[in-house]
């Protein structure tokens, strides 16, 4: 076993928090309060390499693997979750789907540009009426004049208002229940396709989350997806890749949490001395530093699984359990970090003048999207069941 990081992650790792410290930190809270969009940061993230992380660079990516997208969307996550939130689902929702599953034309079309930082992406499965239920989507497509009419509304998109290129899931053959519903790249200002009602949300408020609506909108045969029909069970390979990145932007939330309470546990004075002197204090910081780090585990754990699965070229090779896994603990564990952080603060944790307050509010998304923690453990039962 090798627990350690090459000298080249470590590189990684100093490089994206330089990056984070310095053109992010600065703006986090402004971002934060008035719902600003970090269109510049993400374009010098592009500029990084970042957002083409996990693509070869024969395809404008930067060729990494997994473990170096988790180091990536920690160290992010770690200052600015929200930036930590556009690049994953960019990477492995959007550009991976494209990766994964499209033609050799379509990945040179929209794999390069996305990788290179040119173009941003979205991916749309979630449904008003089809959220842990996504086989009931609602949306449909229909074969026209060569071609493909979309009509339908999806909902919570991550950056669907700024995205230039969105794979949406739509219904192309009902009969056929989840082996019914085919995956689709639709481009920005094509006809019929637009960004609806942006969500108010409680955090993660510089990333934007969204309706996106399909009114009789054509696409190219050609923008099919995947298999027709297949959509929804690629979807769901798409997600093994995507729930490592919800346990890093977990992980990187915790780990900001923890190291703000650790400052101010040493600042602070009460009763004479600093709060780290109380043991019901330390105790704190020893159960989420423990926690962290067992979260940390199971997150690189499955990064490394998911570099093992690419690597032996078996395109059925599946880390489902243990990238469910890593999601549901580093989701769970950055929630009580996050709530612990607050506590150590007091008074001041429930202000705007902590990093914990926004850490509080950001890190609930984790056990929510991609899968809600109720999910991640039918996902692993199923698996542990051989179901
Ligand atoms: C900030 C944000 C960003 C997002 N980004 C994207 C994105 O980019 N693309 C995308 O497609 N989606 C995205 N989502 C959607 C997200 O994946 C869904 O919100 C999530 O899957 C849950 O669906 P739902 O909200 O409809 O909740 P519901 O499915 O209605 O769940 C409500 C409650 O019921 C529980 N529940 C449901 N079914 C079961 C069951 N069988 N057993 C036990 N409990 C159950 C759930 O766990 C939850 O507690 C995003 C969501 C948020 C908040």
């Amino acid at each position: 076993m090798e627990f350690e990081y090459t000298a080249e992650q470590q590189q990684l790792r100093k490089t994206v928090r330089e990056f984070a410290e310095s053109e992010i930190g600065p703006h986090v809270l402004e971002w934060d309060e008035n719902e600003i969009f970090p269109l510049e940061a993400i374009k010098k993230a592009g500029n990084l390499g970042l957002l083409g992380a996990i693509f070869p660079e024969e395809l404008g990516g930067a060729g990494l693997g997994y473990i170096e997208y988790a180091i990536i969307i920690e160290e992010l996550a770690r200052v600015d979750p929200s930036v930590g939130l556009i690049v994953a689902a960019h990477n492995s929702l959007c550009t991976n789907h494209i990766y994964k599953f499209g033609t050799e034309a379509q990945r040179e079309k929209y794999v390069t540009p996305l990788a290179q930082g040119k173009k941003l992406g979205c991916w749309s499965l979630t449904e008003p009426e089809a959220g842990s239920d996504a086989g009931g989507t609602r949306t449909v497509a229909a074969k026209q004049g060569g071609g493909w009419v979309l009509n339908g509304a999806k909902t919570f998109t991550t950056n669907g208002h700024y995205a230039d290129v969105c794979v949406g899931m739509a219904v192309t053959d009902a009969s056929k229940k989840h082996h019914g519903i085919s995956a689709f790249i639709i481009e920005k200002g094509t006809p019929g396709f637009r960004p609806g009602k942006k969500e108010n949300k409680l955090g993660l408020r510089a990333s934007d989350t969204s309706e996106v609506v399909f009114g009789d909108c054509h696409v190219p045969a050609e923008n099919l997806l995947g298999r027709e029909g297949e959509g929804f069970v690629n979807s769901l390979q798409i997600l093994d890749g995507g729930r490592i990145s919800i346990a890093s932007l977990g992980l990187g939330m915790a780990q900001g949490a923890y190291e703000c309470s650790v400052r101010y546990a040493k600042q602070r004075k009460q009763f004479g001395k600093a709060i780290a002197e109380f043991q019901a204090i330390q105790f704190k910081l020893a159960d989420m530093a423990t926690q962290i780090e067992a979260a940390r585990l199971l997150t690189y754990r499955a990064a490394w699984l998911a570099d093992r699965a690419i690597a032996s070229g078996d395109p059925d090779a599946r880390i489902t359990r243990e990238s469910s896994m890593a999601k549901l603990y580093a989701g769970e564990v950055a929630v009580r970090v996050a709530n612990e952080a607050v506590q150590i603060h007091g008074g001041y944790g429930f202000t705007k003048d902590y990093p914990a307050e926004k850490f509080y509010r950001d890190v609930k998304l984790c056990t929510i999207g991609e899968g809600t923690s109720e999910i991640q453990r039918l996902v692993i039962a199923r698996q542990l069941l051989g179901k």
